[in-house]
């Protein structure tokens, strides 16, 4: 074996040491990303979290918020992208919730992330509203390139962490998720989604697959159903109408999910 050889093959070791050791220690450092502030403030006030008001760790002007506290054993970071500094609405979409997701992994470096929040979901593959999905895969399905792999790149389809145990133990439901920058459903959108075989619709959860996949952390994604895509009530009606009930739901499947893995290592979820 040349040198070289010999030196890549111990880093690897070393590097597959480092995570087996780390998947069998408890999971400590919890990042929750969610998108609105509707979907996160009732879990800020669950866990009893600390407004970071002074905003420091992020580059001074942008507008995410970050909430910290301890929970049981867990040292829990919630970050959501904040407001728009004109509009005043939340920053939805993939292109905040993969700079919070990048800019929180490079500080906080959690052991592991939980994207919470509201989709869309179809009734065709079972989603009803208020149902809780823990998604299996993610994938996008606004970013059509119709050239041999690139096509493949723009779904970026991915598996997410899997937590078999959690998932089975909470009797909680699975299915894909499907990510784009908009709230409707173009048929362009609607023949990628059903490509995409998904159960649930958001506008953040495979963009942040993308940036935890790009850092080597875990992520999972805990999505409640506030409107039904393949029914008949207007989605942003539907929406609006059940987003404080369907908050409701998520917040206490997210508190589930949360006590469940307090205490266990990743490699037991
Ligand atoms: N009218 C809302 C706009 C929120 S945008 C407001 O009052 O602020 C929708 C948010 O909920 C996104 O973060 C998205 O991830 C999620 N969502 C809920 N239902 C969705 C659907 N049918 N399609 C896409 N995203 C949905």
């Amino acid at each position: 074996m040349a040198p070289t050889d010999e030196i890549i093959g111990a880093t690897a070791a070393a590097a597959n040491m480092t995570e087996a050791e780390e998947r069998s220690r408890p999971v400590s450092n919890l990042l929750f990303i969610i998108a609105m502030q509707a979907e996160a403030l009732p879990l800020v006030t669950k866990f009893q979290l600390t407004e970071d008001t002074d905003r420091s760790i992020f580059t001074k002007g942008v507008p995410w918020v970050r909430y910290y506290g301890n929970y049981k054993d867990l040292q829990i970071n919630l970050v959501r992208p904040g407001k728009d500094p004109s509009l005043g609405v939340d920053n939805v979409g993939t292109i905040s919730a993969s700079l919070v997701t990048y800019a929180s992994i490079q500080v906080l470096k959690p052991d592991l992330i939980i994207n919470a929040g509201t989709s869309g979901g179809f009734k065709a593959k079972g989603a009803s509203v208020g149902d809780v999905f823990v998604a299996t895969d993610v994938a996008f399905h606004d970013r059509r390139i119709p050239i041999p792999v690139f096509d493949l790149y723009g779904i970026g389809a991915r598996r997410s962490f899997s937590t078999p145990n959690l998932v089975k133990d909470l009797n909680l439901k699975e299915g894909k998720l499907s990510t784009g920058d908009s709230l409707d459903m173009s048929p362009h959108d609607a023949a990628a989604i059903s490509a995409n075989d998904a159960t649930v619709k958001d506008m953040e959860g495979a963009a942040i697959a993308y940036v935890a996949d790009l850092l080597s952390v875990p992520a999972v994604f805990v999505k409640a159903v506030t409107d039904i895509v393949d029914g008949e009530k207007p989605t942003t009606e539907e929406f609006v109408d059940n987003l404080a009930s369907v908050t409701a739901a998520l917040d206490r499947a997210v508190t589930q999910v949360v006590d469940y893995i307090n205490g266990k290592c990743l490699s037991e979820l």
